[in-house]
């Protein structure tokens, strides 16, 4: 652990959010389910903006850019992306410009993270319904615009999913096992969402080279679990180079990928996921929206209830709050 803490303070880290975040028990679900200790971790309260996994990835993703001289950040994805309007609140915090790229039309109704972003006073380009290819070559253009015009941008790639965003996750494993001891949690399974794999593959980075004390179990709300693996996979690989640490294990072999409850894939409910977000709230009063972790709630209970898991569970609650007021 200590070689890992000397080579994550070694890189360049914008504090923005408000760590450790809290961990504490679900007793109505314990109750309900007859089964325990079953926690819940606040990644939902990271300290910017409606918080979010997103923040830990942008201390090290702007940490980067400020270290390089960097003072324009362009974050892109579809309207209602959390990195989006993440990244813009905590530029704001930092004093970095930002300028936001949609691929979609400018909504009529501002709600959710547009919402946001608006209050934000964020410059925001929506380039119509264009694939996610045409949309980071628009970025990439704009990207060179802007350095013609002597200006220093900085492109934030793939939502935040890339090796140095996931770094936050490899720190967070560290994070969460020393609440353990600090505390006599008792955490065996983990329970993520799983979209592009960037949470993923830093717990599942930290998590191996801390000796394997928690069993991480990704809840798939995208892909099939061949392809999510490959993408974490890949992110594993960069995190490697930049932690200059390596990871001698086979993906599957260390985590557990479950692509039984991401229905018809990114935002498309299941008639499980619709109900939760509506049963996890009145249970526990902290919401969950419905692209991420409705589903990975799902597939936690679905698990515990079907004895597929032993000791103590916790669900990693990675925040998309502001997601949530544009989805009904
Ligand atoms: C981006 C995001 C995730 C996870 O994304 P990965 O690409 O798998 O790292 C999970 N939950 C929320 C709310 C997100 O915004």
């Amino acid at each position: 652990m200590e070689n890992m803490e000397f080579k994550l303070k070694k890189l360049s880290k914008a504090e923005i959010g408000t760590f450790p975040t809290p961990i504490h028990r679900l007793y109505k679900m314990e109750n309900k389910l007859n089964y325990r200790p079953i926690y819940i971790k606040r990644d939902d309260l990271t300290g910017i903006g409606p918080g979010g996994n997103k923040i830990r990835s942008l201390e090290f993703i702007l940490g980067d850019a400020i270290k390089k001289g960097k003072n324009i950040i362009i974050g892109s994805g579809p309207i209602q992306s959390n990195l989006c309007t993440l990244a813009a609140a905590s530029c704001s915090k930092l004093g970095l410009k930002c300028i936001l790229v949609h691929s979609g039309d400018e909504p009529r109704n501002c709600t959710g993270n547009v919402l946001l972003n608006k209050i934000l006073n964020v410059k925001t380009h929506f380039i119509g319904n264009v694939t996610k290819e045409e949309r980071n070559k628009y970025v990439n253009d704009l990207y060179r615009k802007l350095q013609m015009e002597g200006k220093a941008p900085y492109i934030i790639e793939n939502g935040a999913s890339v090796g140095l965003g996931a770094i936050g996750y490899v720190n967070a494993s560290i994070e969460i096992i020393k609440q353990c001891r600090e505390h006599d949690f008792s955490i065996k399974n983990v329970f993520v969402p799983g979209g592009n794999g960037g949470v993923a593959a830093g717990l599942i980075f930290g998590n191996a080279l801390l000796g394997m004390p928690f069993k991480i179990n990704i809840i798939s709300v995208e892909d099939e679990k061949e392809e999510l693996s490959k993408n974490i996979e890949n992110i594993i690989r960069e995190i490697e180079v930049i932690m200059d640490m390596p990871f001698d294990y086979e993906v599957e072999k260390a985590c557990n990928i479950i692509d039984d409850y991401r229905g018809g894939g990114w935002g498309q409910n299941t008639i499980e996921s619709a109900q939760e977000v509506f049963e996890f709230p009145k249970e526990e009063g902290i919401f969950i929206e419905n692209v991420y972790n409705s589903k990975t709630v799902v597939g936690m209970i679905d698990m515990i209830s079907k004895s597929k898991v032993d000791g103590g569970v916790c669900f990693l609650h990675t925040g998309g709050f502001g997601s949530l007021f544009a989805q009904f």
